[in-house]
């Protein structure tokens, strides 16, 4: 038996200043063949739970290349073609093959293409013919569209936000695949559109039972595996939005019948499944009001993982107004102030402006004396098992006594392992300033007496109605009150 996998993945925001080139999946994880490492990415862990699965049953693994760009802007054409020909092209080498695994994030968009990863799969679809088993895990922020439901047999998501279980979603794309190879299972799936766009943590009501009743469902009767997409607002294609896949067992009624009513269940969630996120002079008054150490504040919307570049200076020059000073902010994106501070060396004292450069909605850069306390060179932090680069890193003092990271690979704030990385005690500050909208949530509850989600306007496209898409036509909550009677109309 020969099972081909391969990898290609970024998340597109298509309203971000940033453009996305082969450089930056260089920066993020480039692993051609045979050179995956032991441990999973966020969109490869299909590669590591085959391989434990391949030895263990002792069949043919064939690797091709596996990467992911960190989210950010539209990808450049060239670079989509030749990272999907380069994968086509190793399947070619590799065939005849019995089946082929793809680890996908979904939301991939690229100059010409509204659907990459459709595209990818379908070209998949043609090489190998109708009857080899294709499976397909995605994140769930990603878009789910015709072309990728017609042109894979198996899709599974992450179900959790933050996605603690993107190995979990691995190993169930790898064991449904090698259970339908040996005949003990058909796969049929249905899809049910929710018609919604919304934020949908799964660290809290009424998203955890909903998704741990899902999960229960799993394995039980005819159904084998229940995923839903999230959706991803930041992404102008016709597809974006919630939408529930089931997968049964020979099932397709079943499969679509439990599709629907967890898809209307979801959809009755709108509304109600974000923690309160507040503006900045609130959470600065609610955070010097507690006595609780460190409270955590997150500025939600100035989130690398959703594609914004990860310099804006807004809720820190509201800290900086209120004359804070034990606090650290991990962190603010800016390789040429980082190559400032690496030159000026530990210790040096300078007048650095940073954060603020890339675009029109995250606020001006920010002046200040600045001490260079800590320079390191590729400096990194945990997700989950995963381990996720910052690149060349340098901590600043500012006057009042803060500091402040300043990282050069583009990331979100996954872990407390980013400060601690940088010589900077996060239990021993008062306030931690980070920039993710939940998937910090696991890693900095452990630490964290309070956390505090900030609603800074800007850099992300956080309202749907305001927008302004283009490529979504179809009605979607909450730009529309009542999508379902807006399509029976
Ligand atoms: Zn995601």
């Amino acid at each position: 038996m020969r099972i081909f996998c391969a990898s290609i993945a970024t998340e597109t925001n298509t309203f971000s200043p940033l453009r996305t080139d082969f450089s930056d999946f260089k920066e993020s994880f480039y692993a051609p063949p045979g050179q995956h490492p032991v441990t999973p990415t966020l969109c490869s862990a299909v590669f590591t739970e085959a391989r434990v699965r391949a030895a263990k049953e002792g069949w043919d693994l064939i690797e091709g290349t596996a990467t992911w760009a960190e989210p950010g802007g539209l990808v450049n054409r060239e670079t989509y073609e030749q990272l999907r020909d380069e994968v086509l092209g190793q399947l070619r080498a590799a065939m005849p093959v019995d089946a082929v695994i793809l680890g996908l994030h979904g939301a991939m968009v690229a100059q010409g293409y509204l659907d990459c990863e459709g595209d990818l799969v379908s070209r998949v679809r043609d090489i190998v013919g109708p009857d080899v088993i294709i499976g397909t895990s995605y994140d769930p922020h990603s878009h789910l569209t015709e072309q990728r439901i017609a042109n894979a047999d198996i899709i599974v998501a992450f179900k959790e936000f933050p996605h603690t279980d993107f190995v979990d979603a691995g190993r169930s794309v790898v064991d449904l695949v090698l259970r339908t190879l040996r005949g003990e299972i058909k796969p049929t799936k249905a899809v049910f559109d929710c018609h919604m766009i919304e934020v949908l943590p799964t660290s809290r009501e009424p998203m955890r039972s909903f998704i741990d009743r899902a999960k229960a469902m799993e394995g039980a009767g005819d159904v084998l595996s229940v995923s839903f997409i999230h959706g991803f607002m930041a992404g102008d294609v016709p597809d974006l939005g919630a939408k529930v896949i089931v997968t049964t067992n020979n099932n397709p009624a079943k499969a679509s019948e439990l599709a629907q009513k967890l898809g209307q269940e979801l959809f009755g969630f709108r509304g109600t499944t974000r923690p309160s996120f507040v503006t900045p002079d609130v959470a600065l008054d609610q955070a010097l009001a507690s006595d609780a150490r460190p409270i955590v504040l997150t500025d939600v919307w100035d989130n690398p993982g959703g594609g914004v570049p990860g310099d804006s200076t807004i809720l820190l020059r509201a800290v900086m107004a209120r004359g804070l000073g034990d606090f650290a902010v991990g962190t603010i994106w800016d390789p040429m102030a980082v190559r400032i501070c690496i030159s000026a060396g530990e210790g040096a004292t300078l007048p650095l402006r940073f954060g603020g450069k890339t675009g029109a909605h995250a606020g001006a850069p920010i002046d200040a004396e600045v001490r260079v306390k800590k320079i390191r060179r590729d400096s990194w932090q945990y997700f989950g098992d995963s381990i996720v680069p910052l690149g060349d890193c340098a901590v600043i003092e500012l006057p009042g006594g803060g500091e402040v990271i300043l990282n050069s690979n583009r990331s979100q704030s996954f872990d407390p392992s980013l400060f601690s990385n940088m010589g900077i005690d996060p239990t021993a500050k008062k306030y931690l300033f980070i920039k993710s909208t939940n998937h910090f949530y696991d890693a900095f509850a452990k630490i964290a007496g309070e956390i505090i989600y900030v609603d800074v306007h800007g850099p992300y496209p956080s309202d749907p109605k305001t927008n302004g898409y283009h490529h979504l036509t179809r009605p979607i909550w909450p730009i529309v009150d009542d999508p379902f009677a807006a399509i029976a109309s």
